[in-house]
């Protein structure tokens, strides 16, 4: 099933204990179509550059199978930037810098080809954005998938909740769940988020797993306790592509079936955070996707008998 994925594709300078970098690619929306690209060769991508962001780096999306015809590049002007510096845990970080740039005044036009799309992701970016994609779709999609950050609630709360309003299922991290509903307990947090428009609700725990809530069931998925973890930036992301991609490629909503897409999303994040950047994703072999999968299988398979 064909998939759209808009969200930023963007320049990133990012600290870790291991490490700095100068500006590398990233983005929400680069990290989910190259994540999502393992699983169904059916990605359009409707995002925007400006003229510094490296053709080569478009030509790797292409390779992935990801359609760029929505991707408009802004000959005069800069990508979107964003610079992020992690702490000793690697569970957090701080924003240095966000430079809107291009995304500023980003006019997502969908092109004709991409209309009946079955899956849309909606990657983080301007809620406002977010939501014209959606009403520039003829057909409402199968599934809405969201996500966002804490950035757009400090800056465009109102937009945001106008936004979540219309979408299936809402992405977010454990902090920012509780920021959107001022809720510590991530129970009530849930239930106070689903009340807000979406029928079902992930939230990412970094290295400590993720959680599927529907209004009447709860699922969580561990992280993959890992050696090394170089880089998390755009872990949620690819998260998030993985999700999305394996319910295209499955095309089954159901509950127990995002019950899988969580694994299939979480191992692609594993993947993802053991290298800097994108560079990770960029040569995966589906033999190791699998085999990621099945560590995640083997991490959590036990039996009990209770008689
Ligand atoms: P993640 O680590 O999954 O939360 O995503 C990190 C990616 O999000 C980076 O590659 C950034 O370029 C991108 N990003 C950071 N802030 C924003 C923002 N305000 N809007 C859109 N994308 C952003």
């Amino acid at each position: 099933m064909s998939l759209l994925v808009v969200g930023s594709v963007a320049f990133d300078a990012i600290e870790t204990p291991f490490g700095k970098t100068d500006k590398i690619i990233g983005g929400a929306a680069t990290y989910i179509t190259l994540s999502s690209s393992y699983f169904t060769k059916k990605v359009n991508l409707v995002a925007v550059v400006g003229g510094d962001f490296p053709k080569e780096k478009i030509d790797l999306l292409e390779k992935h199978g990801v359609d760029t015809k929505g991707l408009q590049i802004k000959e005069n002007e800069k990508s979107f930037f964003w610079s992020g510096k992690y702490h000793n845990d690697m569970n957090t970080r701080d924003t240095l810098v966000t430079e809107l740039n291009v995304l500023g005044d980003f006019d997502p036009i969908v092109p004709d080809a991409y209309q009946n799309c079955e899956y849309l992701m909606l990657g983080n970016l301007t809620p406002m954005v977010q939501k014209t994609v959606i009403e520039r779709l003829q057909k409402r999609p199968k599934l809405i998938v969201m996500d966002t950050m804490n950035f757009w609630m400090e800056v465009a709360m109102d937009d945001l909740l106008e936004t979540i309003k219309l979408v299936d299922v809402l992405s977010i991290n454990d902090e920012e769940a509780r920021q959107l509903s001022g809720e510590y307990s991530l129970v009530k947090a849930a239930r106070k988020i689903m009340a807000m428009g979406p029928r079902f609700l992930v939230i990412k725990k970094g290295e400590h797993g993720a959680l599927l809530f529907n209004d009447e069931q709860v699922f969580f998925a561990p992280a993959l306790p890992l050696e090394d973890v170089f880089d998390p930036t755009g872990a949620g992301d690819t998260f998030a592509g993985g999700f999305i991609g394996y319910l295209a490629k499955s095309d089954d909503i159901s509950f127990d079936n995002m019950k899988r897409a969580i694994i299939y999303g979480s191992a692609m994040a594993s993947l993802c955070v053991e290298k800097f950047g994108t560079e990770r994703l960029e040569y995966l072999t589906a033999a190791q996707v699998d085999a990621r999968v099945q560590e995640f299988v083997d991490l959590v398979q036990f039996e009990i008998s209770l008689v």
